[in-house]
């Protein structure tokens, strides 16, 4: 198998991170099949690389059987706001655990590598900060974000049993807040709220009183330190934490938005979702010593590319 022909599936490769790494793939020279059933992504996403001979769309939901052939798998078939993986909570739990269960079993036929897309909210409302890879968690079971939570959380099980049954050649990175361009201008996270809210003179929503915190990842510094995982030695399964660890309030970045964009929008105050974690924050001392990776754009950089991104469709 040659580095560079490398036949990659990516899973969920016509939402917003899979596009960005399609075509980060398709640049290296890898052979790409984008798999996605378009519910949160769209054919828009990956326009530029249609006519690209290494480059192939499939529509497909996880949840069914998949046969191909393929080298590696990147596993991000998943709705990742709030308002998307909710609105139908049933399909995002088996789109988590029965797409974790088909691509495993795939990976295991063909004996690929295959890394799955967890994410930071696998820590659930954290009384450990910043968050370290070995804290398990504080995760509602029963609430309106445990079909997400809770779901993501089985995949990594599933993914750790298959290779502790089945030697499978696994890795898992857990991803915190990302944003850049190509957010859905409806996605309902914060990021992409706030510039479209910003750029349109709406007034900012800001949920509860603000004081919560996250920490935000521009999108080709994420890509970056996941194709660095992917490429890591086997044996090192992860998971391991992928994020920006500057932390902000919301409050925090809702002015910034509104300097950035030069926006006369007001900030307005909204009910706090359920479970909305007060703190966020990664620890990415395990990414660094092992994939000598740590992103490189600041929060402000990476607004404003975000930002000229919105001017440019809205
Ligand atoms: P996204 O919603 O833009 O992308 C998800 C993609 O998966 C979409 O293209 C959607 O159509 C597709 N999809 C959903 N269900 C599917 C199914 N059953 N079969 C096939 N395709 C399906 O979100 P994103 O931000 O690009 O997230 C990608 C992955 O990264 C997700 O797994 C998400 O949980 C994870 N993640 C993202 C973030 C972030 O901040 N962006 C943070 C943590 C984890
Ligand atoms: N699977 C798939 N593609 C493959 C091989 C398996 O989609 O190339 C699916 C298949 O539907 C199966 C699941 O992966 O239900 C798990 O496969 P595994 O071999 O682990 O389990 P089993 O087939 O024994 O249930
Ligand atoms: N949030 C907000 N206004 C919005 C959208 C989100 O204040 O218009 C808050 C939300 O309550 C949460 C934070 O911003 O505290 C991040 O929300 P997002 O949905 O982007 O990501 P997640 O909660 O999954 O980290």
């Amino acid at each position: 198998m040659g580095y560079y022909d490398n036949r990659t599936l990516v899973t969920g490769g016509a939402g917003f991170l899979g596009s960005h790494l399609c075509e980060r793939l398709v640049k290296r020279g890898a052979d790409v099949l984008c798999l996605d059933n378009l519910f949160t992504g769209s054919k828009r996403n990956v326009s530029a690389l249609l006519g690209d001979p290494r480059f192939e769309l499939m529509r497909h939901d996880v949840t069914f059987p998949l046969y191909v052939e393929v080298d590696r798998i990147y596993n991000l078939a998943c709705p990742a706001s709030p308002i998307h993986y909710q609105r139908d909570p049933v399909q995002t739990t088996k789109t988590s655990v029965h797409g974790a269960i088909n691509m495993l079993g795939l990976a295991k036929r063909v004996k690929a590598r295959i890394l799955q897309a967890s994410t930071s909210e696998v820590y659930g409302d954290p009384e450990v900060h910043p968050q370290v890879e070995s804290y398990w968690g504080r995760v509602n079971p029963v609430g309106t974000r445990s079909c997400y939570d809770e779901g993501k959380r089985c995949a990594e099980t599933l993914f750790f049993d298959y290779q502790r049954q089945n030697d499978l050649d696994i890795k898992v990175v857990r991803i915190f807040n990302t944003y850049g361009p190509r957010m859905h201008p409806d996605d309902g996270r914060v990021v992409s709220n706030f510039v479209v809210q910003a750029l349109r003179g709406q007034d900012l929503t800001i949920y509860g009183d603000g004081s919560q915190t996250r920490s935000f990842c521009y999108v080709d510094d994420l890509i970056d330190g996941m194709m660095r995982m992917m490429d890591s030695d086997k044996g090192f399964y992860g998971p391991v934490n992928l994020g920006n660890p500057g932390e902000f309030t919301m409050l925090e970045l809702a002015e910034k938005v509104l300097r950035i964009v030069g926006s006369k929008s007001r900030i307005v105050h909204r009910p706090l979702p359920p479970d909305d974690p007060r703190q966020r924050q990664p620890d990415i001392t395990l990414a660094k010593n092992k994939l000598g990776w740590e992103p490189k754009v600041g929060l402000d950089d990476g607004l404003k590319e975000t930002v000229a991104y919105f001017r440019s469709i809205l």
